[in-house]
């Protein structure tokens, strides 16, 4: 009897040494873990959950409305071009973004100008089934040489937001070609402001900066329609007001969204797109 005995005393203790080395083993003997720390509570009350209108909440509320993706844009060139010039970041490869392009008309989206915005929204008029607007905010000199010659050679329109002051700067548009554009009938031009200026600041500025560039374009013949987009997607209640007295028809924000509503006319969402595919973005 007393050989089972050491046995067993043997066999005891060849488990406990294996459960010791063992991991797996280990966990299962341990205590169950802490339940993690719970997030504070805030002090004071959230506001309410805010639910995500669709197209017929959002059509009742601020109608008529429009799905119509505005697409985003800041440079279009090589990326090897934008890495010497260190603005990746607002970058899209020129070859990348005639892909996008040539993708938007086989996929049947029809290009629209904010004057078609305006008539969807002022006199009713009919949109194309798959409408797009293609937008390119600051100016940048890249638009005229690679966006531009890309947009004529896939038949897709564009709207560049100038701030007027910077043009014929190193890197800006130069007037010249933002003439010879505009003639295309490819490209339309919109306020950006003046000097490209976060227009939710000081009132006199805000009207200053909106102003000149208004003068600025309109001595030109050019944003006849009278759209606007907001520098860095700042804004005011009374940059709107401002807008509206003026004349203007629509505002461009950087806020994400792609239903468009009349009653939201002046802080119409865009898409930002950067690289890949145009699947990747709803499209
Ligand atoms: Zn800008």
């Amino acid at each position: 009897m007393r050989w089972i005995f050491f046995l067993v005393i043997i066999f005891a203790m060849i488990i406990a040494g294996h459960a010791q080395k063992n991991p797996f083993i280990v966990v299962t003997t341990k205590a169950t873990p802490l339940p993690s720390i719970s997030p504070a509570p805030s002090t004071s009350p959230s506001a309410a959950p805010t639910k995500v209108l669709n197209r017929g909440e959002m059509s009742n509320l601020y109608g008529p409305c429009i799905e119509l993706p505005i697409i985003l844009y800041h440079h279009i060139e090589p990326m090897s071009v934008a890495q010497q010039k260190k603005h990746t970041s607002l970058n899209i490869d020129s070859e990348v973004f005639r892909k996008q392009m040539e993708y938007l008309k086989q996929k049947g989206y029809s290009s629209v100008t904010p004057a078609d915005l305006v008539a969807f929204f002022d006199e009713g008029m009919q949109l194309p089934s798959k409408p797009v607007m293609i937008t390119f905010d600051d100016g940048y000199d890249d638009n005229g040489e690679y966006a531009y010659e890309i947009l004529k050679q896939v038949g897709i329109k564009g709207v560049i937001f100038l701030p007027t002051g910077l043009m014929q700067n190193e890197g800006y548009l130069r007037w010249e070609k933002i003439m010879e554009m505009n003639s295309s009938g490819m490209i339309t031009f919109g306020n950006h402001t003046w000097s490209h200026m976060n227009a939710g600041r000081e009132k006199e500025l805000v009207k200053k900066e909106i102003s000149t560039a208004d003068i600025q374009l309109g001595e030109r013949g050019l944003n006849v329609t009278k759209v606007f987009a907001y520098p860095y997607g700042e804004q005011n209640g009374y940059t709107r007001e401002y807008l509206e007295e003026t004349g203007y028809k629509l505002g461009f924000t950087t806020k994400n969204g792609r239903i468009l509503c009349k009653g939201q006319r002046f802080t119409l969402p865009r898409v930002r797109v950067s690289g890949g595919e145009m699947s990747n973005y709803g499209f």
